[in-house]
């Protein structure tokens, strides 16, 4: 199910809330509305019965009504009914049953043709003619049809008020949550493109979610200095390791120069040269990955014959595969012109045909092969090997990942395919595996062959800067 945004949610609530809210309101208004009007109506016949008194008079023993009684005045009737139940004078709605009885002081309701009427009844004494009963009636109906029309206006005002609020809501919580939206595209950002030195910049605000931009900021700050600082210490120490290590081979060479050394020591100083080696390697392969962390490593880009570096590389492989009785096989063209850093390139196929040598068993196969794709460089590394796991596919480019350490020896650090990988990204190329356990692994890159023409584009466009060309 889609997820609904908390400013859809937020205003869907206030909105909901609103409405009830405005719904209750109109309802208790309109029903103290109705209430009010009816009673009015009630107390208005009342006071016209009253006063209609004042116009029958007796004249000579007869009885004579002002002409004001039979006016329709405020929509209420009057009539005038002798004991006996005589229609004197006024008149009373048209078809009006003159059969309802008389009730004295007190307001009847009556159903007449559809319509609710008020009945109100009272007696009056005149003088020298005797007792005068006066029957007011008024139409519910148009008291009702007043509620009509205020009950219609609500029905059009509360929709009304429910978009405006709506409306309103909206653009409220979009303005408070600005903030968070903001905070979330510089997270996007910085776990994307890798980049620590995104910032919110959300200043001067005094409520919570700006105080929590600032306070982000604060920490994405300290977090950048430390990071900085463990990538400028591990150049350091990776540059300082190097010495030493290149005095302790070139000692250890030294020694077993001498024809007189004995074969125990011979074959100890040999272990060491050879973990003097691997460390050697791993020191370099670090301050790379460093160098590269930090913007730092240079490229030199020059024109090469790419296909000659790959047929290089694995004739140096040649000696360790038939070790292992693995046989070599390129599917390389004569020439394959190109521009890129030789000796990252170099690494590039040495790590491949490393890996795939080490990880296929003995009896194996391993075939390395390029080939020109419009103005793309493509290579591959394939091998009948022991494959990669599928759930560890994805991680085997991190650093110092290793699927299983027991299935490497202790010249694997974990790093080589990380290397492999940022010496395609510098190049503006990509690379994916393709595994299948027990069967063995593929590894396809793809390089533009004039990896400085497409970058510079490329460069522009992202605005980034991976590369520093010499
Ligand atoms: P390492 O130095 O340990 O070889 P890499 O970064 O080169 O480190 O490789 C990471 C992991 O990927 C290795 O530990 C290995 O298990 C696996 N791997 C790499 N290449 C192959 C391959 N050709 N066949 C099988 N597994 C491989």
């Amino acid at each position: 199910m889609k997820r609904i945004s908390l400013k859809w949610k937020l205003t869907i609530l206030y909105t909901l809330l609103i409405t009830l809210l405005t719904g209750l309101v109109l309802a208790v208004l309109l029903s103290l509305g109705s209430g009010r009007l009816l009673a009015s109506a009630q107390a208005a016949l009342r006071q016209r019965v009253v006063e209609s008194f004042d116009l029958l008079e007796s004249r000579e023993g007869n009885l004579t009504v002002d002409s004001d009684f039979s006016d329709r005045e405020g929509g209420i009737y009057l009539s005038a009914y002798d004991e006996d139940g005589l229609l004197l004078a006024g008149r009373v709605p048209y078809g009006f049953a003159s059969a309802i009885d008389f009730q004295e002081d007190t307001v009847q309701t009556a159903e007449l043709n559809g319509s609710r009427w008020y009945v109100y009844d009272a007696s009056t004494q005149v003088r020298d003619y005797g007792t005068v009963y006066v029957r007011g009636v008024c139409s519910v109906s148009a008291v009702e049809e007043e509620m009509n029309t205020l009950v219609k206006l609500a029905v059009v005002l509360l929709p009304a008020t429910v978009l405006l609020s709506a409306v309103l809501c909206y653009s409220l919580v979009r303005r408070t949550l600005r903030p968070v939206s903001r905070m979330t595209r510089t997270a996007r950002e910085i776990y994307e493109k890798r980049d620590l030195s995104r910032r919110i910049g959300i200043e001067g605000g005094r409520d919570e979610i700006s105080t929590l931009a600032e306070t982000f900021d604060t920490m994405l700050e300290q977090l950048q200095a430390s990071f900085e600082q463990q990538k400028q210490f591990t150049s350091d120490v990776s540059h300082e390791l190097r010495t030493p290590m290149a005095v302790i081979l070139s000692q250890c060479d030294y020694l077993l120069a001498d024809p007189e050394l004995s074969g125990k020591d011979r074959e100890a100083i040999q272990i060491i040269r050879e973990k003097a080696k691997n460390l050697t390697r791993l020191i370099s392969q670090l301050l790379l990955l460093s160098r590269a962390d930090q913007n730092r490593q240079v490229l030199t880009m020059e024109k090469l014959d790419f296909a000659l570096i790959g047929r290089s590389v694995m004739e140096e492989m040649e000696a360790a595969a038939q070790e292992k009785q693995i046989l070599l096989e390129t599917d390389m063209p004569e020439h394959l012109m190109m521009t890129g850093d030789e000796t990252m390139l170099m690494r590039l196929w040495m790590n491949l045909a490393e890996n795939a040598v080490s990880y296929t068993p003995p009896g194996g196969r391993v075939k390395a092969g390029c080939a020109r794709k419009g103005n793309r460089v493509v290579g591959y590394v394939e091998d009948t090997g022991m494959g990669i796991p599928a759930e560890a596919l994805p991680h085997i480019w991190e650093r110092f990942y290793r699927v299983d350490s027991a299935r490497s020896d202790s010249s694997h650090s974990g790093l080589g395919l990380s290397m492999v990988q940022w010496i395609i990204q510098a190049h503006g190329g990509e690379i994916h595996a393709e595994s299948r356990e027990g069967k063995g692994s593929k590894f396809v890159f793809e390089i533009p062959a004039e990896p400085g023409r497409e970058m510079s584009a490329e460069k522009n466009e992202k605005n980034e800067n991976p590369l520093m060309f010499l």
